[in-house]
């Protein structure tokens, strides 16, 4: 059998290929039959330039219909892709591609001079651009290119154990690390969700993520492929496009920043959500307060779920039956999920640990970081996530921080989540963020960084007053600071990195 993903995914084209499997917010169609001819061509092309088994392609451009085309054209044709942020400037570009070092580089036009110049000194062999291609602009190279070559391409055999994609980690401390995924890996967690969230017979995805990261390309537009869904494609983010699309749409899938943007928009209502099945949230912690005011507003309950660019998704809320707020439910079938306390046994329920994982989805190990990889995995084949949390009585895992973040204060464990939630449920508290910086006595100091909603304040003392009745001592914060908003990523990531800087500094 042929493992190659882009094999599963036509088999689950729709029978008509005539149908709709993606609509741009400029109201541009594509069919499948378009989808399967694109791909086609671009891989055609890609085959044509003789490229050793194993390249990687790397792909820097605007999110399109074109730019998810050339990924499958690229796992179609047997090759590696290499997603990269747009926001990555030239110091950043020059690692990751000397790093992976791509045959292949693709980017939009106007990076074209820098992009070129670094990928040929790397070794690269091609460079090609691609821009959107409705802007009434020159699409770019690779499209023109492509243009030359059929429309008919035998999807190239693959073991499962293949490599299907190389994404970098988000590296907020040393080097970012590339995460190898197999075809396999890819396969059996969209598999698997497929069943798990119930996608249906014309489920209509509206999608609004980037598609250089897990969450938009892995979950998202891989959910809508193996459902044989069509897909309404938004170039970004933007509350307003949202609240229009909705009502044409079925599944909505967002980081927590999405749903926070959406119930700051009073055009947002529970009509504009009628016919909507399911909402999901992941990549970052969705706040209580977001989730419960949500089921007021619409009527719907987020599915919070859980995933890293290592191991696709792990854990998830049930589709039917009880979604909790701040947990990210239960493992996936055929994942398994432990946590381990510091004298490495498995923790009881409600105690803290390092939450390991093995299974079908974990990936085969870091792009030329053997012993990276060696150092993350335990003896009997478990990869260490970095993610600190517990499971509550009926199995719900929730997720208390990083382990980086875990603060050590006087030789006492805190857990920032802890505080973080003791200090959200203050009256006026938007959201906060704690953090340990360099303490000459205690090792770290616990401080806070708080978010008031508009028009409401508290002083330091008052929240300071307020958890030295609630929790021990040890935990609370030395310092709370006010700010306007916390520094996030385009994931909706607190960055706690920069905050340890700015507030060492201070
Ligand atoms: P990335 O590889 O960029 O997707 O980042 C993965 C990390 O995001 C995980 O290791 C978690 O720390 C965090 N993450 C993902 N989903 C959630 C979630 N639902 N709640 C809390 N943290 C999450």
């Amino acid at each position: 059998m042929n493992a190659n993903l882009y094999h599963l995914f036509q088999s689950r084209f729709p029978a008509d290929l005539d149908d709709c499997w993606c609509e741009t917010e400029d109201q541009h169609y594509y069919s499948w039959r378009d989808l399967e001819r694109g791909t086609a061509k671009i891989a055609n092309l890609l085959a044509s330039c003789d490229l050793p088994v194993g390249s990687r392609i790397a792909a820097q451009v605007e999110k399109s219909p074109e730019a998810l085309m050339l990924y499958l054209a690229t796992i179609r044709a047997g090759f590696v892709y290499l997603p990269l942020n747009t926001a990555y400037r030239a110091s950043e570009m020059d690692y990751f591609i000397n790093d992976a070092t791509p045959a292949i580089v693709v980017c939009s036009p106007q990076n074209f001079g820098w992009v070129s110049q670094l990928a040929f000194k790397a070794g690269t062999r091609h460079v090609f651009t691609l821009d959107t291609p409705h802007a009434g602009k020159n699409s770019g190279s690779l499209l023109s290119r492509a243009a030359t070559h059929s429309d008919k391409f035998k999807t190239l055999e693959k073991n499962p154990d293949d490599l299907a994609a190389i994404l970098y980690t988000s590296g907020t401390t040393g080097r970012s690390k590339g995460a190898m995924l197999t075809h396999y890996n890819l396969a059996s967690n969209i598999q698997t969700l497929q069943t798990y969230w119930q996608w249906q017979k014309g489920d209509v995805l509206l999608h609004a993520l980037p598609l250089f990261h897990i969450h938009g390309l892995f979950v998202a537009a891989h959910g809508a492929l193996m459902n044989g869904s069509k897909m309404i494609f938004l170039s970004k983010f933007d509350s307003a496009t949202v609240i229009n699309q909705l009502p044409r749409s079925s599944v909505f899938m967002g980081v927590p920043t999405y749903y926070t943007r959406l119930l700051s928009d009073p055009n947002f209502n529970r009509d504009c959500c009628a016919t909507l099945r399911l909402f999901i949230s992941g990549s970052a912690p969705l706040l209580s307060e977001t989730f419960h005011q949500f089921i007021t507003r619409t009527g719907h309950t987020i599915l919070e779920r859980y995933g890293m660019s290592e191991t696709a998704m792990l854990t998830s809320n049930p589709y039917q039956g009880t979604r909790k707020a701040g947990t990210v439910g239960l493992p996936l079938p055929e994942v398994s999920v432990r946590i381990i306390n510091q004298v490495g046994g498995i923790c009881k329920t409600d105690e803290i640990g390092d939450i390991q994982v093995k299974g079908p989805n974990v990936f085969s190990g870091y792009w030329n970081m053997s012993e990276k990889t060696a150092e993350e995995f335990t003896t009997d084949g478990y990869f260490k996530t970095g993610d600190v949390g517990y499971f509550d009585a009926d199995g719900y895992l929730s997720i208390v921080g990083r382990s980086k973040d875990l603060i050590i204060s006087g030789g006492y464990n805190v857990y920032p989540k802890e505080i973080e939630s003791e200090i959200d449920a203050l009256v006026g508290v938007m959201e906060s963020a704690v953090i340990g910086i360099a303490h000459a006595d205690f090792g770290e100091a616990v401080i806070a960084i708080v978010v008031m909603h508009k028009g409401e304040k508290l002083s330091e003392e008052s929240v300071i007053q307020t958890l030295k009745n609630r929790i021990a001592n040890f935990k609370v914060p030395k310092q709370v600071y006010f700010v306007d908003e916390l520094p996030r990523n385009t994931m909706g990531k607190v960055q706690k990195n920069i905050l340890r800087e700015t507030y060492t500094k201070q």
